[in-house]
């Protein structure tokens, strides 16, 4: 082959099942590959008893040693998740990434063989298929000939398209010397018609294990002239054996109306849908990530491709998706009652969740309002706070105060307490006056001052303005502990608890918003519990029903609650109301949710997870374009920056945050960013290896993208 025509490729040899002739095939690859004047690289990541790596390196007389060849070996010939088990040794996918990588680097064409087949479990959470789609390999799938094989194979061409693998061939593999048959001999034909997949060829029967054997046997059987064709098609083709497509039929016609399908979803998402707090003008250039299903911690698209939910479906998912115990409890009320309106009626799930939440909360708070969204419940907090005051004659309290930097929701009144210029400065004309204070949190700290110290020595502002003008306030709201959406700011402790005391002295409400807080994402079911706070107003909305359902629940104490308790004709009512207020099916899921918090020990269980996130990100502080890593238990902002020292930060145009999204993405993990701010987020019930595999994404995408801006 001409220098020009010099090629980079790899491909992933799997088989429809063990033992059917994967290292035999990717052998007489190798041959006829070097034949062809190729430089050919082998690995075989995972070894399970037997002498794969060593008979290829030996055979195909490749330089590279046996641990670059076969990283992980297990004596014993079973499922490696199960033989490194026994072993008690663990498989690193990190290691073997960039192990293909440095011998991609090395060679033109690198065969990987896989172990078994693709749903094979390499750890208890990571198939053989999950390595094939982080490698980013096109696949060749070995099958055997003869009675059965029909199924097997389209089986595995079925899964693979569901999990969005590229299939590169099939190649058949005979490993008895007995005569042909006629489903040996008819096979190929039938499995290349039905899946439109085509058959790259036969290895026969070899009696004799070596190159000669190989070249006299199968350089006219496996047409290797197709896939270096193919290799050296141009970009961008899905399918560079379109042309062997033969008319769509059965399985074919299923497997291409459901990529047809998925197109069809991301068109008509562009022709109808407007989304939120996206500039959809760049939407629409791009292919939108279409969800279909989704299981466990992972989100399925249209095309079958899965995606860990590294932002919990905007922080909201907490013990994964599609969670058997929060399904039943929402069929279960489906077959009672669907909705019922709390206005003037009540319902059992919405007074069973009353009580259930009172228990879980702080002490001290004793009613619950229901509402539908983050947004609402502050909204609701607002008008009570605001409302009591008139109530009782206390007409002078009519303020309130809010930090810098603060989000409290979309709606008009979350919007006129909101600190996020960006978000908020044109809606100004619409929007009630509030009192606006420092934030407690700023970044870069100044020379020669602990973070804790400045943040305090910033809450003076904040306790002069309550000092002066408290006659006036009605109540403070805040984000305890972490001011979420302007990038994961976190508070240092004691914070909280000095501004809960300054409220409490001066006797106005404070609203802890912790609408993203809540439900263990900082450690603790609620992030006020670790300060020992109770507020008057607490604001809970995302976690609340697992991420199933929308459902907000504001909670206050006896004390605003009877100052409400009027004669009907003095019409204090609080009038206020949500048609889907204490819906009957969120309920139950949000019992459901809690339920499996006490069940599965979810906070218990997180504590580990919570070490594992801050000795992991250690690595990311190293970074040279990452100003601050920001964490607070399961809540994490890596800011983004183009130097550190003197501090500047990337433009917004930049979109190096979505810049970052979009690549670990093609890794298959979704995030969404706050700006420069790199979100992590997972469902609490996310596994080690997962938190790592996200982690791991993530650090290798910001040195991709920072490396190219
Ligand atoms: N309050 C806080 C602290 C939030 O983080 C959010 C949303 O991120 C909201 C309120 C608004 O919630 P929703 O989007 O459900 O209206």
């Amino acid at each position: 082959m001409a220098a020009s025509e010099k090629i980079k490729k790899g491909f992933f040899i799997t088989g429809t099942d063990t033992g059917i002739g994967k290292t035999v095939v990717t052998f007489a690859l190798g041959v006829l590959f070097q034949q062809k004047g190729c430089d050919i690289g082998v690995i075989k990541p995972i070894q399970c008893g037997g002498s794969d790596a060593e008979f290829l390196k030996k055979s195909l007389a490749i330089k590279d040693s046996l641990k670059e060849i076969n990283p992980f070996y297990a004596p014993e010939p079973l499922s490696p998740h199960l033989a490194f088990k026994r072993q008690k040794k663990e498989i690193h996918i990190k290691k073997i990434l960039e192990g293909y990588q440095k011998l991609q680097s090395k060679h033109e064409i690198v065969l990987v063989e896989g172990a078994g087949g693709l749903l094979v479990p390499i750890k208890e959470d990571y198939l053989v298929a999950d390595l094939a789609r982080d490698l980013d390999l096109e696949i060749i799938i070995v099958s055997r000939l003869g009675l059965g094989t029909i199924n097997h194979t389209l089986l595995t061409i079925n899964q693979a398209k569901n999990l969005g693998l590229k299939i590169g061939g099939i190649v058949f593999s005979v490993n008895h010397p007995r005569k042909m048959g006629v489903p040996e001999r008819t096979n190929p034909k039938t499995i290349e018609r039905l899946s439109g997949i085509p058959v790259l060829g036969t290895v026969p029967y070899l009696k004799n294990l070596n190159r000669k054997e190989i070249i006299r046997q199968c350089l006219s059987k496996v047409n290797v002239n197709k896939i270096l064709s193919s290799l050296r098609a141009p970009q961008g083709r899905s399918n560079p054996y379109k042309d062997c497509f033969v008319a769509p039929k059965g399985l074919l016609a299923m497997t291409e109306n459901m990529n047809l399908g998925a197109k069809r979803w991301g068109d008509l998402d562009k022709q109808y849908l407007w989304h939120p707090f996206t500039q959809m003008q760049d939407w629409l250039k791009e292919e939108p990530l279409v969800i279909d299903r989704a299981e466990g911690r992972y989100l399925i698209d249209t095309h079958g491709r899965r995606y860990l939910d590294g932002i919990s479906s905007l922080w909201v998912n907490i013990h994964g998706h599609n969670k058997k115990e929060i399904n039943e409890a929402i069929i279960r009320q489906l077959n009672r009652v669907e909705h019922s309106t709390l206005l003037g009626l009540s319902n059992v799930p919405a007074i069973e969740l009353a009580q259930e939440l009172i228990e879980i909360a702080p002490k001290g708070l004793a009613k619950v309002f229901y509402s539908d969204s983050g947004s609402t419940s502050v909204e609701v907090a607002l008008k009570m706070a605001y409302q009591y005051w008139q109530n009782i004659g206390k007409t002078k309290k009519r303020h309130i105060v809010h930090f810098e930097h603060s989000y409290h929701g979309d709606t008009l009144g979350g919007v006129s307490v909101g600190g996020i210029e960006l978000f908020h400065k044109v809606y100004r004309d619409l929007i009630f006056k509030a009192v606006k204070v420092n934030s407690p949190y700023a970044f870069p700290v100044p020379k020669g001052m602990t973070q804790s110290a400045y943040a305090f020595s910033r809450l003076r502002k904040f306790e002069e303005t309550i000092e002066k003008h408290h006659d006036t306030i009605a109540a403070v709201i805040v984000e305890p502990l972490v001011q979420a959406a302007a990038g994961m700011l976190v508070w240092p402790l004691g914070i909280l608890k000095r501004i809960a005391r300054v409220c409490k002295q001066y006797d106005c409400f404070l609203i802890a918003d912790e609408v993203a807080t809540g439900f263990g994402r900082t450690g603790k079911m609620f992030a006020c519990e670790h300060e020992n706070v109770t507020p008057d107003f607490l604001c809970l909305a995302k976690g609340l029903t697992g991420g199933y359902l929308p459902l907000a629940a504001t909670l206050t104490t006896q004390r605003v609650f009877n100052g409400f308790l009027f004669p009907y004709k003095d019409q204090k009512t609080f009038f206020h109301g949500h048609t889907y207020t204490g819906n009957p099916l969120a309920c139950a899921a949000a019992l459901a949710n809690l339920e499996v918090f006490k069940k599965e020990k979810t906070l218990y269980n997180l504590q580990p997870k919570i070490r594992q996130l801050t000795v992991e990100l250690k690595r990311f502080r190293r970074s040279p374009h990452v100003g601050d890593v920001r964490q607070k238990g399961f809540m994490v902002g890596i800011e983004l920056v183009r130097r550190k020292n003197p501090y500047q930060p990337y433009a917004w145009e930049e979109k190096v945050g979505i810049k970052v999204c979009q690549e670990v993405r093609r890794h298959g993990v979704t995030l969404r960013p706050l700006g420069n701010v790199i979100v992590l987020m997972p469902p609490l019930a996310i596994s080690n290896s997962e938190l790592k595999k996200m982690l791991d994404i993530t650090y290798r995408a910001i040195k991709q993208v920072t490396k190219n801006i």
